[in-house]
């Protein structure tokens, strides 16, 4: 099976009333029994998420939800995390059980899809008992509708071509270069090995990156900030320079004035989201004031050392070249709150480990409520100094 890490796969979220037949579906799909089903309402509690290869399409991830419906104080709060879940859907199998089919909520679900611009199929379940009349008048109503029994083999394909279909008519996720450089170019990658690296690894930013320029026909190179003047003086030609955002200060005295210079954060924030308003809220940084309050999202958790970017360094990178004292949260994974009417400005990580589907929801949750948004890498290029010069490099 692919090994491609989840924020690389496309998202299925089944959805739909509790007890619809989800996460049968979800199993018969998937091929194994990742879901555990009954027949009492609310049996799945929180989304499953699974990898599997849909072929001919390729790596995709499976998520299963805890199901709407259920009002009761658990239920609100498990209909919550099946709402968040279409943050990651690019697909949504919306499941209905015949006999227990509401049009009402299923329109409101839809509106909800298309709101979001996600790509949505319905489906009956339970079509192995359900009767004749029941079936005519949903066929009549809902042509485009998929009738699948999950025991029953050549229905559960049925809907895998369809699957297929959709996901194979989607735009790919473009390469993180593109636009930027072609084939030929050199790519030089500045890796500072500190307390913050992870042992004896690189992290994925810069294994894409690596990984893309071979695929490209483009040749890389790496050195830490202490080499970088070294490598670049011994190259016949550098076009781009990418460097770890930490490094930015350092790294813009180093890089020439005729190389271009950018930052692995920022190519990410190019091919998974809006590099555009990522720069316009970078530039709010000069705007804060001692009463502002300010939102440090990460999309994955991990140890925090007493270097730590976010809840450290760029706090104090702020303090330092505003002289103000803003307030900060900060919040971690899948947990980006829905209300960020307090905020005046939210900066986010990379989100290399999130989809581009989710990071973009995020991005237009701030948009939606008019809250400013930048990254990690933008930010830095700002608080650095280096803005401008970095900003240039995604004019075009
Ligand atoms: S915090 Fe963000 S950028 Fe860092 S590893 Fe996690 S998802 Fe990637």
């Amino acid at each position: 099976m692919s090994t491609a890490p989840l924020s690389m796969r496309r998202h299925i979220v089944f959805f739909g009333r509790t007890n619809s037949g989800k996460s049968s579906l979800f199993n018969a799909v998937l091929g194994q029994q990742a879901a555990i089903v009954s027949e009492k309402r609310g049996t799945t509690t929180d989304p499953v998420v699974k990898a599997m290869e849909l072929i001919p399409f390729g790596p995709v991830a499976l998520a299963d939800t805890a199901g709407t419906g259920d009002f009761s104080d658990i239920g609100s709060l498990r209909m919550k995390k099946s709402y968040d879940m279409l943050d990651r859907a690019d697909v949504a199998v919306y499941c209905a059980d015949p006999d227990d089919f509401s049009e009402e909520e299923y329109k409101k679900a839809a509106g909800l899809f298309d709101k979001r611009k996600i790509r949505h199929l319905l489906v009956f379940t339970k079509a192995d008992i359900t009767d004749g009349k029941t079936r005519r008048e949903l066929c009549r109503a809902y042509p485009e509708a998929l009738f699948v029994s999950s025991s029953d083999q050549a229905a559960v394909d049925d809907l895998k071509a369809v699957l297929n279909g959709i996901l194979s008519g989607m735009e790919e996720e473009k390469p993180i270069l593109s636009g930027l450089l072609s084939g030929g170019a050199h790519v030089v990658m500045c890796i500072p090995i500190d307390s913050a690296a992870p042992k004896g690894r690189l992290i994925l930013p810069q294994v894409q990156l690596i990984r893309e320029c071979l695929d490209l026909g483009m040749t890389c190179s790496c050195a830490t900030p202490d080499q970088l003047g070294l490598l670049i003086k011994n190259c016949e030609k550098v076009d781009l320079v990418v460097t770890d955002s930490q490094a930015f200060g350092q790294v813009a005295g180093i890089v020439p004035e005729d190389i271009k210079l950018t930052s692995f954060s920022m190519l990410l924030a190019a091919q998974k989201g809006d590099i555009k308003a990522m720069i316009d809220g970078a530039k709010r940084i000069d705007f804060l004031r001692d009463n502002s309050r300010v939102l440090i999202a990460e999309a994955c958790t991990h140890n925090k050392t007493h270097e730590d970017i976010g809840t450290v360094k760029i706090p104090a990178l702020i303090r330092k070249r505003t002289g103000k004292n803003p307030g900060f949260d900060f919040c971690a994974g899948h947990d980006f709150p829905d209300d960020l009417s307090r905020y005046h400005l939210v900066i986010h990580c990379g989100g290399c480990m999130i989809t581009k589907r989710e990071m973009n929801s995020r991005i237009m949750r701030c948009v939606e409520q008019g809250v400013p948004i930048t990254n990690y890498g933008v930010a830095l290029a700002q608080l650095s100094g280096a803005g401008d010069r970095c900003f240039e490099v995604f004019d075009a």
